[in-house]
Protein backbone atom coordinates (compact mmCIF):
# COMPACT_ATOMS: atom_id res chain seq x y z
CA UNK A 1 0.00 0.00 0.00
CA UNK A 2 1.23 3.57 -0.76
CA UNK A 3 -0.37 5.57 2.54
CA UNK A 4 2.94 7.09 3.60
CA UNK A 5 2.40 10.49 2.02
CA UNK A 6 0.80 12.75 4.15
CA UNK A 7 -1.58 15.40 2.14
CA UNK A 8 -3.50 17.43 5.02
CA UNK A 9 -6.73 16.78 6.93
CA UNK A 10 -7.61 13.68 4.79
CA UNK A 11 -10.62 11.46 6.20
CA UNK A 12 -9.07 8.77 4.81
CA UNK A 13 -6.06 7.57 7.58
CA UNK A 14 -5.82 4.29 6.22
CA UNK A 15 -5.31 5.15 2.95
CA UNK A 16 -2.85 8.40 2.97
CA UNK A 17 -1.84 8.83 6.82
CA UNK A 18 -1.68 6.15 9.58
CA UNK A 19 0.35 3.19 8.72
CA UNK A 20 0.26 2.72 12.38
CA UNK A 21 -3.67 2.58 12.65
CA UNK A 22 -3.20 -0.34 9.68
CA UNK A 23 -0.69 -2.36 11.28
CA UNK A 24 -3.39 -2.35 14.82
CA UNK A 25 -6.08 -3.27 12.20
CA UNK A 26 -4.29 -6.21 11.35
CA UNK A 27 -2.30 -6.81 14.29
CA UNK A 28 -5.78 -6.95 16.58
CA UNK A 29 -8.32 -8.45 13.97
CA UNK A 30 -6.99 -9.94 11.01
CA UNK A 31 -4.27 -11.68 11.46
CA UNK A 32 -5.47 -13.78 14.56
CA UNK A 33 -8.24 -15.44 12.45
CA UNK A 34 -6.54 -15.51 9.47
CA UNK A 35 -6.55 -19.22 8.09
CA UNK A 36 -3.22 -21.16 8.46
CA UNK A 37 -3.63 -21.84 4.69
CA UNK A 38 -4.06 -18.19 3.67
CA UNK A 39 -1.09 -17.65 5.77
CA UNK A 40 0.57 -19.82 4.11
CA UNK A 41 -0.19 -18.64 0.55
CA UNK A 42 0.74 -14.90 1.65
CA UNK A 43 4.08 -16.21 2.59
CA UNK A 44 4.63 -18.45 -0.74
CA UNK A 45 3.68 -15.41 -2.43
CA UNK A 46 5.70 -12.73 -0.61
CA UNK A 47 9.36 -13.36 -2.45
CA UNK A 48 7.49 -12.40 -5.85
CA UNK A 49 8.14 -9.10 -7.50
CA UNK A 50 4.90 -8.70 -7.67
CA UNK A 51 3.46 -9.50 -4.13
CA UNK A 52 1.81 -6.62 -3.69
CA UNK A 53 -0.56 -7.58 -5.95
CA UNK A 54 -1.99 -10.02 -3.45
CA UNK A 55 -5.60 -9.04 -1.47
CA UNK A 56 -4.20 -7.37 1.29
CA UNK A 57 -5.55 -9.67 4.30
CA UNK A 58 -7.74 -6.83 5.88
CA UNK A 59 -9.85 -6.62 2.58
CA UNK A 60 -10.16 -10.79 2.08
CA UNK A 61 -11.80 -10.62 5.69
CA UNK A 62 -14.55 -8.11 4.47
CA UNK A 63 -14.26 -10.44 1.40
CA UNK A 64 -15.47 -13.67 3.20
CA UNK A 65 -17.68 -11.63 5.01
CA UNK A 66 -20.01 -10.46 1.82
CA UNK A 67 -19.22 -14.63 0.91
CA UNK A 68 -20.87 -15.69 4.06
CA UNK A 69 -23.53 -13.07 4.46
CA UNK A 70 -25.08 -13.70 0.64
CA UNK A 71 -24.83 -17.69 0.96
CA UNK A 72 -22.64 -17.26 -1.64
CA UNK A 73 -22.53 -20.82 -3.29
CA UNK A 74 -21.38 -20.19 -6.95
CA UNK A 75 -18.84 -17.10 -7.47
CA UNK A 76 -16.54 -15.53 -10.20
CA UNK A 77 -13.26 -14.27 -9.88
CA UNK A 78 -11.38 -11.91 -11.99
CA UNK A 79 -7.70 -11.98 -11.34
CA UNK A 80 -5.82 -14.56 -9.23
CA UNK A 81 -2.63 -14.53 -9.15
CA UNK A 82 -1.04 -16.70 -6.71
CA UNK A 83 -4.70 -16.81 -5.16
CA UNK A 84 -5.12 -15.10 -2.00
CA UNK A 85 -8.67 -13.76 -2.79
CA UNK A 86 -9.39 -16.85 -4.53
CA UNK A 87 -8.32 -19.85 -1.55
CA UNK A 88 -9.96 -17.25 0.96
CA UNK A 89 -13.38 -17.57 -1.64
CA UNK A 90 -13.00 -21.42 -1.90
CA UNK A 91 -12.39 -21.97 2.31
CA UNK A 92 -15.17 -19.95 2.51
CA UNK A 93 -18.19 -21.09 0.30
CA UNK A 94 -19.93 -24.45 0.87
CA UNK A 95 -18.24 -28.08 -0.09
CA UNK A 96 -20.58 -28.37 -3.29
CA UNK A 97 -20.43 -24.37 -4.18
CA UNK A 98 -18.19 -23.36 -7.51
CA UNK A 99 -15.77 -20.82 -8.65
CA UNK A 100 -14.74 -19.49 -12.13
CA UNK A 101 -12.10 -18.17 -12.06
CA UNK A 102 -10.20 -16.31 -14.70
CA UNK A 103 -6.40 -15.07 -15.09
CA UNK A 104 -4.59 -14.14 -18.23
CA UNK A 105 -1.44 -15.96 -16.39
CA UNK A 106 -1.42 -19.38 -14.93
CA UNK A 107 2.13 -19.25 -13.97
CA UNK A 108 1.50 -17.61 -10.65
CA UNK A 109 -1.30 -19.53 -10.04
CA UNK A 110 0.78 -22.33 -10.24
CA UNK A 111 2.54 -21.18 -6.94
CA UNK A 112 -0.35 -20.70 -5.05
CA UNK A 113 -2.13 -24.15 -6.06
CA UNK A 114 -0.01 -26.81 -4.27
CA UNK A 115 -1.41 -24.93 -0.71
CA UNK A 116 -4.79 -25.08 -2.43
CA UNK A 117 -4.72 -28.87 -3.16
CA UNK A 118 -3.58 -29.22 0.33
CA UNK A 119 -6.74 -27.73 2.16
CA UNK A 120 -8.87 -29.75 -0.16
CA UNK A 121 -10.97 -26.74 -1.50
CA UNK A 122 -9.49 -27.10 -5.41
CA UNK A 123 -12.59 -29.20 -6.75
CA UNK A 124 -14.40 -26.00 -5.72
CA UNK A 125 -12.64 -24.26 -8.81
CA UNK A 126 -12.69 -23.80 -12.48
CA UNK A 127 -9.45 -22.06 -13.19
CA UNK A 128 -9.56 -20.64 -16.78
CA UNK A 129 -6.27 -19.02 -18.04
CA UNK A 130 -8.16 -16.24 -21.06
CA UNK A 131 -8.16 -12.36 -20.82
CA UNK A 132 -11.56 -12.09 -18.66
CA UNK A 133 -13.85 -10.09 -21.14
CA UNK A 134 -14.42 -13.39 -23.61
CA UNK A 135 -14.69 -15.79 -21.35
CA UNK A 136 -17.40 -13.33 -19.79
CA UNK A 137 -18.86 -12.89 -23.08
CA UNK A 138 -19.26 -16.65 -23.72
CA UNK A 139 -20.49 -17.41 -20.26
CA UNK A 140 -23.44 -14.86 -21.26
CA UNK A 141 -24.32 -16.72 -24.63
CA UNK A 142 -25.93 -19.59 -22.34
CA UNK A 143 -28.84 -17.88 -20.99
CA UNK A 144 -28.46 -20.70 -17.86
CA UNK A 145 -25.77 -18.48 -16.67
CA UNK A 146 -27.86 -15.45 -16.66
CA UNK A 147 -28.30 -14.49 -12.83
CA UNK A 148 -27.06 -17.29 -11.77
CA UNK A 149 -23.82 -16.27 -10.17
CA UNK A 150 -23.96 -15.25 -6.12
CA UNK A 151 -20.68 -13.22 -5.57
CA UNK A 152 -18.50 -11.75 -8.11
CA UNK A 153 -14.93 -10.53 -7.47
CA UNK A 154 -12.83 -8.20 -9.53
CA UNK A 155 -9.46 -7.20 -9.64
CA UNK A 156 -7.59 -7.20 -13.02
CA UNK A 157 -7.19 -5.01 -15.65
CA UNK A 158 -8.53 -1.55 -14.11
CA UNK A 159 -9.22 -0.11 -17.22
CA UNK A 160 -11.84 -2.54 -18.27
CA UNK A 161 -13.82 -2.31 -15.19
CA UNK A 162 -17.03 -0.98 -16.93
CA UNK A 163 -16.92 -3.49 -19.07
CA UNK A 164 -16.81 -6.22 -16.62
CA UNK A 165 -19.47 -4.22 -14.96
CA UNK A 166 -21.73 -4.53 -17.79
CA UNK A 167 -21.32 -7.95 -17.51
CA UNK A 168 -21.71 -8.62 -13.85
CA UNK A 169 -25.10 -6.53 -14.19
CA UNK A 170 -26.19 -9.45 -16.33
CA UNK A 171 -24.30 -12.92 -14.79
CA UNK A 172 -25.04 -11.56 -10.72
CA UNK A 173 -28.03 -12.30 -9.80
CA UNK A 174 -30.73 -9.75 -7.87
CA UNK A 175 -29.19 -9.15 -4.52
CA UNK A 176 -26.05 -10.42 -5.56
CA UNK A 177 -22.93 -8.76 -4.37
CA UNK A 178 -19.89 -7.22 -6.66
CA UNK A 179 -17.06 -6.35 -5.30
CA UNK A 180 -14.07 -4.46 -7.35
CA UNK A 181 -10.47 -3.74 -5.67
CA UNK A 182 -7.94 -1.01 -6.01
CA UNK A 183 -10.83 1.56 -6.28
CA UNK A 184 -8.87 4.31 -4.19
CA UNK A 185 -5.69 3.41 -5.72
CA UNK A 186 -3.33 3.89 -3.44
CA UNK A 187 -4.89 7.50 -2.56
CA UNK A 188 -4.33 8.95 -5.95
CA UNK A 189 -8.13 9.02 -6.94
CA UNK A 190 -8.48 12.17 -3.98
CA UNK A 191 -4.97 13.77 -5.68
CA UNK A 192 -4.46 16.54 -7.97
CA UNK A 193 -2.82 14.73 -11.25
CA UNK A 194 0.38 16.76 -11.37
CA UNK A 195 1.43 15.25 -7.75
CA UNK A 196 0.26 11.69 -9.26
CA UNK A 197 3.32 10.43 -11.14
CA UNK A 198 3.07 10.47 -14.70
CA UNK A 199 2.90 6.27 -15.41
CA UNK A 200 0.10 6.29 -13.29
CA UNK A 201 -2.13 8.75 -14.34
CA UNK A 202 -4.00 6.79 -16.83
CA UNK A 203 -4.93 3.99 -14.01
CA UNK A 204 -5.57 7.16 -11.81
CA UNK A 205 -7.98 8.17 -14.78
CA UNK A 206 -9.88 5.33 -15.34
CA UNK A 207 -10.56 4.45 -11.75
CA UNK A 208 -11.90 7.88 -10.94
CA UNK A 209 -14.51 7.75 -13.86
CA UNK A 210 -15.51 4.25 -13.00
CA UNK A 211 -15.90 5.45 -9.26
CA UNK A 212 -18.15 8.03 -10.94
CA UNK A 213 -19.80 5.72 -13.29
CA UNK A 214 -21.00 3.52 -10.62
CA UNK A 215 -21.84 6.02 -7.96
CA UNK A 216 -24.28 7.23 -10.80
CA UNK A 217 -25.53 3.25 -11.54
CA UNK A 218 -29.00 2.93 -10.22
CA UNK A 219 -29.13 -0.56 -10.75
CA UNK A 220 -26.97 -1.64 -7.77
CA UNK A 221 -26.33 -0.06 -4.19
CA UNK A 222 -23.23 0.31 -3.03
CA UNK A 223 -20.64 1.41 -0.46
CA UNK A 224 -16.82 2.23 -1.43
CA UNK A 225 -15.13 0.66 1.82
CA UNK A 226 -11.25 2.39 2.36
CA UNK A 227 -9.92 -1.47 3.17
CA UNK A 228 -6.68 -2.26 1.56
CA UNK A 229 -6.33 -0.32 -1.36
CA UNK A 230 -9.93 0.58 -1.46
CA UNK A 231 -12.68 -1.87 -2.35
CA UNK A 232 -16.01 -0.52 -4.13
CA UNK A 233 -18.68 -3.15 -3.06
CA UNK A 234 -22.45 -3.32 -5.14
CA UNK A 235 -25.60 -4.90 -4.29
CA UNK A 236 -27.61 -5.50 -7.55
CA UNK A 237 -30.66 -4.30 -6.75
CA UNK A 238 -32.41 -4.86 -10.64
N1 LIG B 1 -6.90 -11.32 -6.61
C1 LIG B 1 -5.47 -11.60 -6.67
C2 LIG B 1 -4.66 -10.47 -7.25
C3 LIG B 1 -4.88 -10.22 -8.71
S1 LIG B 1 -3.60 -9.24 -9.43
C4 LIG B 1 -4.96 -11.98 -5.28
O1 LIG B 1 -5.71 -11.93 -4.31
O2 LIG B 1 -3.77 -12.30 -5.18
C5 LIG B 1 -4.18 -9.01 -11.06
C6 LIG B 1 -4.15 -10.26 -11.94
O3 LIG B 1 -4.91 -9.94 -13.09
C7 LIG B 1 -2.78 -10.69 -12.43
O4 LIG B 1 -2.51 -12.02 -12.01
C8 LIG B 1 -2.87 -10.61 -13.97
O5 LIG B 1 -2.26 -11.70 -14.64
C9 LIG B 1 -4.38 -10.64 -14.20
N2 LIG B 1 -4.85 -9.97 -15.42
C10 LIG B 1 -4.40 -8.83 -15.98
N3 LIG B 1 -5.12 -8.50 -17.06
C11 LIG B 1 -6.09 -9.47 -17.18
C12 LIG B 1 -7.16 -9.69 -18.09
N4 LIG B 1 -7.40 -8.85 -19.11
N5 LIG B 1 -7.96 -10.75 -17.89
C13 LIG B 1 -7.72 -11.61 -16.86
N6 LIG B 1 -6.73 -11.45 -15.98
C14 LIG B 1 -5.92 -10.40 -16.13
CA1 LIG C 1 -5.99 -6.04 -6.04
Amino acid sequence: MENTKKQGNLANPLILQSEELYKYILATSVYPREPEPLKELRKATAPQPLAYFGTSPDAGQLIAMFLKIVNAKKTIEIGVFTGYSLLLTALTIPDDGKITAIDVDRTKYEIGLPIIQKSGVEHKINFIESRALPILDELLQDPKNEGSFDFAFVDADKVNYWNYHERMMKLVKVGGIIIYDNTLWGGYVALPEEDVPEKKRAWRQSTIEFNNSISSDSRVEISHASVGDGVLICRRIC
